[in-house]
């Protein structure tokens, strides 16, 4: 039995915790397992290191911020090597680049291209369990690159690829896959199992419990990823395969992210062309869009001619790049005046089972309309609905929508 286990950075916060770990690493191991443990940066350190940088330099390069950032988790697995060898255990840490990983040069949010896990393999043989840094790799020019935040799950998820392990386990600060996040509803219900398209889903509209190329990556190989508690042995979610022995429901989960802010031109002139530019303005800056809305006016103005708002969201993190973007672009494109949002919060409900469901979209609206919360933009596609909302009501949204759709229940609502 070869198993990837990764662990969070709560579930490596102290020292104490790393003993945790360890002991649980070699219990692993002594139940007869090759076992691969995959450590994340210490609780709170990826951002400790990057306010470090911002404060040196208000606009860190890429490449030496991965420098900085990649310090993270060296330490923790050497900490986690130190706990076993202290229980007497045979153990070797490595960094990405030791462990084989290979990425592009897109530093800060690299992708693995090439894993070769020779040496870990070696190691393997000899009896020792291995640690790896999670969250890096290194690039054709042989630079240190990282993988973007929470990127220790897609370490692990390749690991368990390049390995052929037979389970990915993910230990974190929470038992599994609840429907959604506990921290915000008290009422989420933990999932025995998901399919992989629901949890890419999930993880792409917000949920950080996996991050979303580990689960494609999971998902492209098939990989038995199991997401459960570091500190307990109830087991967690088994993400696998959709099949038909999983529960039967329109709604599997919600969203909450609050990571996007909304930028809008007012009055562009409606004709053809004029999305075309604003957006490969915005592409060429290598800014991904997510919602777009735009609605031509049918009331022309004096001078005949039709009008459009044009409205779209960007990640948060470039919302200024954006605006200052927009603002330049603002005569040339020909409307009026630029004007943006980063009050806002977006609430999706995700489920395979909408495809075949014409009513949840209405009782979305319907249970946010109850609690008097405005929807500013809405976008569907078949198996989810995301609506944008004014950031405050972001948690009340995702609890009132979790009654509505009866989630806490086995059998939830059919709507
Ligand atoms: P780690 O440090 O172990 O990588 P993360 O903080 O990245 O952990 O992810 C775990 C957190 O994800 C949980 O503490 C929880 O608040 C959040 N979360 C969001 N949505 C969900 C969900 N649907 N199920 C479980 N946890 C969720
Ligand atoms: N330490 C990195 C982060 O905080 C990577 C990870 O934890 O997965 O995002
Ligand atoms: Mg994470």
């Amino acid at each position: 039995m070869r198993i990837i286990q990764k662990y969070g950075g709560s579930s490596v916060a102290t020292l104490d915790l790393i003993r945790d770990v360890a002991k649980r690493a070699i219990t692993a191991k002594n139940e007869g397992g090759e076992v691969v443990v995959v450590l994340s940066a210490m609780k709170g350190e990826t951002d400790r290191l990057l306010t470090l940088a911002s404060d040196m330099h208000p606009d860190p390069s890429p490449r030496e911020m991965d420098n900085i950032l990649a310090t993270g988790e060296q330490v923790s697995i050497g900490l986690f090597a130190l706990a076993c060898q202290g229980y007497g255990e045979k153990v070797k840490s490595f960094l990405g680049f030791q462990a084989g990983i290979k990425t592009d040069d897109q530093h800060g949010r690299a992708r693995i291209t090439d894993l070769n896990p020779a040496r870990l393999r070696t190691e393997l043989a000899k009896g020792r369990i291995v640690a790896v840094a999670g969250f890096q790799g290194i690039d054709r020019h042989g630079d240190l690159t990282t993988l973007g935040r929470g990127g220790s799950d897609a370490t692990a998820v390749a690991l368990a690829i390049a390995l052929k392990a037979d389970v990915c386990e993910i230990y974190t600060d929470v038992e599994g896959i609840y429907t959604t996040d506990p921290h915000i509803c008290e009422k989420a219900r933990k999932m025995d199992r998901i399919c992989y398209e629901e949890m890419l889903e999930l993880a792409s509209l917000g949920a950080k419990v996996m991050e979303i190329r580990s689960v494609e990556l999971g998902m492209n190989y098939g990989v038995k990823i199991h997401v459960r508690h570091a500190h307990s042995q109830a087991s967690g979610t088994l993400i696998c395969q959709e099949d038909s022995d999983m529960e039967k429901t329109p709604v599997r989960g919600i969203t909450l992210s609050v990571n996007e802010a909304r930028v809008t031109l007012l009055k562009v002139p409606d004709q053809p062309g004029v999305a075309a530019r604003i957006l490969s303005l915005i592409a060429k800056a290598g800014i991904i869009v997510d919602m777009i809305i735009q609605n031509r006016s049918f009331n022309p103005g004096p001078d005949q001619n039709n009008w459009t708002d044009f409205s779209f969201t960007v990640p948060l993190t470039d919302y200024a790049r954006t605006t200052e973007l927009m603002d330049a672009a603002v005569r040339e494109i020909g409307a009026s005046e630029v004007i943006g949002d980063d009050n806002i919060a977006k609430v999706s409900l995700v489920g395979m089972g909408m495809r075949n469901h014409a009513g949840v979209a209405s009782l979305m609206f319907q249970s946010l309309a109850r609690e008097n919360i405005n929807l500013s933009m809405i976008s569907t596609s078949e198996i989810k609905i995301s609506c944008i909302i004014e950031k405050k009501y972001g948690e009340l949204a995702v609890r009132a929508l979790h009654d509505a759709f009866e989630l806490d229940k086995q059998a939830p609502k059919t709507v």
